[in-house]
């Protein structure tokens, strides 16, 4: 793995919301409210206005430094958050497509549409999308989640990234596709729906087996000033963890000949 501070895509480092200055206030990056508010004991983890979490805003953090989304690319957002579908929507036009397993769950303004990973990622275009973006997706996968993850890597463009975010725990990897209850889902995976966990202990043997995947050093990338007004947490700010995103470009993906 490689951390990215220093990237040479990153541009002047400005504000979404030209009212506010770092070090100011708290505020959300994504859509500029201060009404920050604390969440399953997080100080100022949620943002009351547009649902951003911490991973939420890292994600806006980097997207607004490298100026990776461009007018007129391709970008596939799985799960999509609402600001930042808007916000990607705004830039790319008619490119961006928005999916999940239950699109009925999302605002129109994202025309979300149904893809089932299961089936559906196999039927995925090849070397179609600019961008592939998800978080917190591939936890929830009733199914083998290196092939979907290979799937998604297919579908992009040379050039293209994968830009993703995945929980991780302590220990191991653990998975288990069978009949669980839910509170048995909890205990072992943190959640009722999950179907596996991630570890840090084996993140090179499982996700790193797959991609030569590209860290962010956060504090290098914007400075700590600008993520201290974002309520990011410095657990947050570098390395594997639950808020980060990693990114793989087309060729990082190490399953090919
Ligand atoms: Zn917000």
């Amino acid at each position: 793995m490689r951390i990215l501070g220093n990237c040479p895509f990153i541009r002047s480092q400005k504000c979404s919301d030209s009212t506010k200055r770092w070090g100011d206030m708290v505020f959300c990056n994504v859509c500029g409210s201060s009404n920050l508010r604390d969440f399953n004991g997080r100080p100022s983890a949620i943002c009351a206005s547009c649902g951003a979490v911490e991973r939420t805003r890292i994600l806006k953090t980097i997207l607004d430094a490298t100026g990776w989304i461009q007018p007129g690319q391709r970008v596939m957002h799985l799960a999509p958050e609402y600001g930042i579908g808007l916000f990607i929507k705004n830039i790319v036009g008619k490119g961006y497509e928005a999916f999940d397993i239950s699109p009925e769950r999302y605002p129109p303004e994202l025309n979300t549409r149904l893809l089932d990973l299961v089936t559906g990622a196999e039927k995925l275009p090849s070397q179609h999308y600019d961008i592939v973006l998800h978080s917190h997706v591939m936890e929830h996968l009733p199914c083998n989640e290196t092939a979907v993850l290979y799937h998604l890597h297919r579908s992009l463009k040379p050039g293209g990234k994968h830009i993703f975010c995945i929980p991780i725990h302590d220990g191991h990897y653990e998975s288990d596709l069978g009949n669980l209850s839910g509170e048995e889902r909890t205990r072992r995976f943190h959640q009722h729906d999950h179907i596996r966990r991630f570890g840090l202990a084996d993140f090179q043997n499982t996700i790193g087996m797959i991609f030569d995947l590209k860290l962010f050093d956060l504090e290098r990338l914007v400075g700590a000033t600008q993520l201290r007004s974002n309520a990011i947490p410095e657990e947050g700010w570098r390395g594997v963890s639950g808020h980060m995103y990693y990114f793989a470009e087309k060729d990082d993906i190490k399953l090919k000949e």
